[in-house]
């Protein structure tokens, strides 16, 4: 999954007025963020396999530490706990670490069953990934619902954060078809260190924020 998970982070103004859209990013993506790190420490695998899924010719042997549910559950306790300590705002705390977990439960409706419940532990997964209509109608609505919500939610500030904003979506479901129609990555390295470029979405959902009126 991948416009689903800024679906979601963008949907979470209206809850958590708050914590920038950075951060709900960051949040919603926080596996996909740390997973880049971890593969190329070699700690977790993956491999370049086409056809493994109609979707993704990803095959996601091994991802225990960013991936398991358990490790989720881990990673939005502390996510939460850093960003309510330091902002004290608990409800936007508490958030926080829904999305973080919502990216293991979105990950299980899309991927085949290679989502584990704790390393080493059962593994699960819905398929979503074995139709390509499906998996686009799945990730648009939830994209598009999200950037309603955000626009909704918190209307831009200047001309800027419009512009900042359409482009932003507009940007990424053009990232996204590529991905899915484009080439399979040429290595699992280059894989990698491309995924590592997610961040800048993070910034740029600062940035967009920043432009965007604040609820209080
Ligand atoms: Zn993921």
């Amino acid at each position: 999954m991948f416009l689903g998970h800024f679906g979601v982070a963008l949907a979470a103004k209206p809850v958590a007025p708050r914590p920038s859209l950075g951060t709900t990013i960051m949040a919603a993506q926080w596996a996909d963020g740390i997973w880049p790190v971890f593969v190329l420490l070699g700690l977790e695998h993956v491999e370049i396999a086409p056809g493994v899924t109609r979707v993704t010719p990803l095959d996601f042997v091994s991802y225990p530490y960013t991936h398991s549910l358990v490790a989720d559950i881990v990673w939005a306790a502390l996510f939460a706990l850093v960003y309510g300590s330091v902002r004290k705002d608990w409800r936007g705390a508490f958030w926080l670490a829904v999305l973080v977990l919502s990216h293991w439960v979105l990950d299980v409706v899309a991927h085949r069953p290679d989502m584990p419940t704790w390393p080493n532990g059962p593994k699960l997964g819905l398929g979503l990934w074995n139709s390509v209509p499906a998996t686009l109608v799945v990730e648009f609505a939830l994209f598009g619902t999200g950037a309603w919500l955000y626009a909704r939610a918190a209307p831009a500030r200047d001309r800027l954060g419009n512009r900042l904003f359409v482009t932003f979506v507009i940007v990424l479901p053009i990232l996204y078809l590529a991905s899915v129609f484009g080439p399979p990555p040429p290595s699992e390295r280059a894989l990698a260190v491309t995924g590592l470029l997610g961040w800048l979405f993070v910034a740029w959902g600062y940035w967009i924020d920043r432009h965007r009126v604040r609820a209080a």
